[in-house]
Order: structure tokens, then sequence, then C-alpha cells
């Protein structure tokens, strides 16, 4: 709901044809700057900074949207092989937009240059 959004916050503004699915608490995006094919963003509606803001209820939505999706997503391409999943929480640990996001990263045998 508006009252729980930041002024300026790119995840308060997501635009209602951007959201693939969507809960009572959460939202699904695709990544801009997909690190792979289909790279999606599991997003709290209300304006939390982090994961540890969340409350539990928000976790509980947060992680129905995240099974329901990587179920979608592994329907839609039998190539997915595995996941990564996870919350930067943090400048330090590499957060950049600061808005609570999990991401949903689907992996394909020898898709990424490792470091
Ligand atoms: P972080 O680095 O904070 O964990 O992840 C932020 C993610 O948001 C990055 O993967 C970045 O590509 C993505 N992102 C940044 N701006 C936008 C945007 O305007 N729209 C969408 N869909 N994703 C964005
Ligand atoms: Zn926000």
């Amino acid at each position: 709901s508006y009252e729980h959004r930041e002024n300026g916050c790119i995840f308060c503004e997501i635009p209602q044809e951007r959201v693939v699915a969507e809960n009572e608490l959460a939202y699904a995006i695709l990544d801009a700057f997909p690190v792979t094919e289909q790279h999606t963003l599991i997003i709290p509606k209300r304006h939390v900074s982090d994961y540890f803001e969340l409350h539990q209820p928000e976790r509980n939505a947060m992680q129905r949207l995240l099974e329901e999706r990587r179920q979608v997503i592994m329907d839609s391409d039998n190539t997915i092989t595995g996941f990564n999943v996870g919350n930067n929480v943090g400048e330090d640990a590499g957060q950049t937009v600061m808005h609570c996001h999990t991401h949903l990263i689907p992996r394909r045998k020898g898709d990424v240059e490792e470091p």
C-alpha cells in the first residue's frame, strides 16, 4: 500500500506491467540486468531496507512466491539445472537497491564464467 512506500525508491515504484507475479505481500519482477536468462527478484511490497527487517508474514509470502516462480521457470526451460537464491544485505555485501529483494537466478551447465 502507498503508506509503506518510500519516495525515490525504484522498487516502491515498479510499474504494474513489470510485475510477473504477486501475492498479498510480495511482487516478482525480472531483473533489468539479468545475470542469466529469467533472473527474477522477489520483493516485499512494504519498503524495508533488507531481509532482516522483514516481518515473518512477509518472509512467508516471499518464500511462497519464490517457490512458485522457481517452478514456472523450470517448467519453461528444461536446460535449467540449478539456481542461486540469495539476498545481499548492506552496501559492503553488494546491495545496490536499498529495498529488500531476493535474487532467484536460474543456472545452466557452463552458463557463467566462474572467477
Ligand atoms: P542488489 O545488487 O541490490 O542485490 O541487486 C539489485 C538488482 O536490481 C540488480 O541485479 C540490478 O540489475 C537490478 N535492478 C536495478 N535497477 C532495476 C530496475 O529499475 N528494474 C529492475 N527490474 N531491476 C533493477
Ligand atoms: Zn522501496
